[in-house]
């Protein structure tokens, strides 16, 4: 197995530095090409350290790789340096501008060098995402390739009716590459938990291509949802919450209270946040006492009486 790590150039920026981005490659025998990615939202950070694990791993003397792994770590330096969703340089939301315009915004412009550099050529991808620097999420997209979404063993899974455009999945789909897009951990909630859950789907996803040797862990009972509702609040405040992280992945009856914002200037109750469908699963929340900005990610349900159960898959 041959490790090679490049920079790939982006820009001058106005302090001289070079932006640039990391490509490792991990180069075994003869299969597939598999790609994952992370940090493409800055704020999400513990998807570089998953990816940094899995390396370790992939470089163990006894590992037989059969195939090769290509990973972008940090696909978003500028924001990942700020703990940012979006590039401060422009303000731009990396996953909405691929395939990327060499001639654009800077985000745009790195879009362009990850779309022509790493988004091509490969038999699989998956890109890590979390739920930022406040919200924790638990959820896999299930789009072009169910096996390989399934293979990820994360209890929610979620089909949506329309993929979100200037995405890399996006992109890697038209391009016709398997893609499962992961949406797990976030805040600084369990960083070593999700860590190790994020290596583990990782993994997983590996032995079921065929570039790991060992016979993938079948895939548990998982839930499908079809509808999935975003609930941001309308008053900034103190958000005091009333799930916790241990209860992501759960269902909740409707009208739960899920947080209350409170004003920390009149300490009046700004609004009361609760589950909007009859039987609610807990996809995103935030579980610490933090100010709020209005309009910011908080929650994310799914409706449970449109989702389907996958049964788990024979051992
Ligand atoms: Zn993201």
């Amino acid at each position: 197995m041959e490790h090679t790590v490049e920079w790939i150039p982006v820009a001058r920026m106005v302090d001289g530095s070079e932006l640039a981005f990391t490509i490792h490659t991990f180069r075994g025998g003869e299969g597939p090409v598999v790609g994952m990615s992370a940090a493409i939202h800055g704020d999400e950070t513990i998807g570089p350290e998953a990816l940094r694990r899995l390396g370790a791993l992939l470089e163990q003397p006894d590992r037989e790789l059969r195939g090769t792994v290509r990973m972008i770590p940090v696909a978003n330096p500028l924001a990942y340096e700020a703990n940012t969703r979006n590039t401060p340089a422009d303000h731009v939301n990396l996953n909405r501008v691929f395939p990327g315009d060499p001639d654009g915004w800077l985000t745009e412009q790195l879009a362009a060098k990850i779309a022509q550099h790493f988004l091509t050529g490969l038999d699989a991808y998956v890109d890590l995402h979390a739920g930022g620097a406040y919200p924790v999420v638990d959820y896999v997209y299930l789009t072009s390739t169910p096996p390989l979404s399934r293979a990820f063993g994360s209890r929610l899974l979620y089909r949506p009716k329309e993929p979100y455009p200037g995405t890399t999945a996006t992109v890697a789909d038209e391009r016709g590459i398997p893609t499962v897009t992961v949406e797990l951990g976030g805040g600084l909630y369990q960083e070593e938990e999700y860590a190790r859950r994020n290596l583990d789907g990782l993994l997983n996803v590996l032995r079921s291509v065929g570039v790991l040797a060992e016979q993938p862990r079948p895939a548990p009972e998982q839930i499908l949802m079809h509808d999935m509702a975003i609930l941001r609040p309308h008053h900034g405040g103190i958000l005091v919450p009333e799930v916790r992280v241990s209860d992501l992945a759960r269902e909740v009856p409707g009208g739960t209270v899920l947080g209350r914002i409170y004003s920390p200037y009149t300490f009046e109750l700004l609004e009361t946040i609760t589950a909007p469908f009859e039987r609610s699963l807990l996809v995103l929340l935030r579980d610490n006492l933090a100010p709020i900005q209005p309009g910011a990610y908080m929650y994310m349900l799914g409706d449970a009486s449109t989702a389907e159960i996958l049964p788990a898959e024979a051992q």
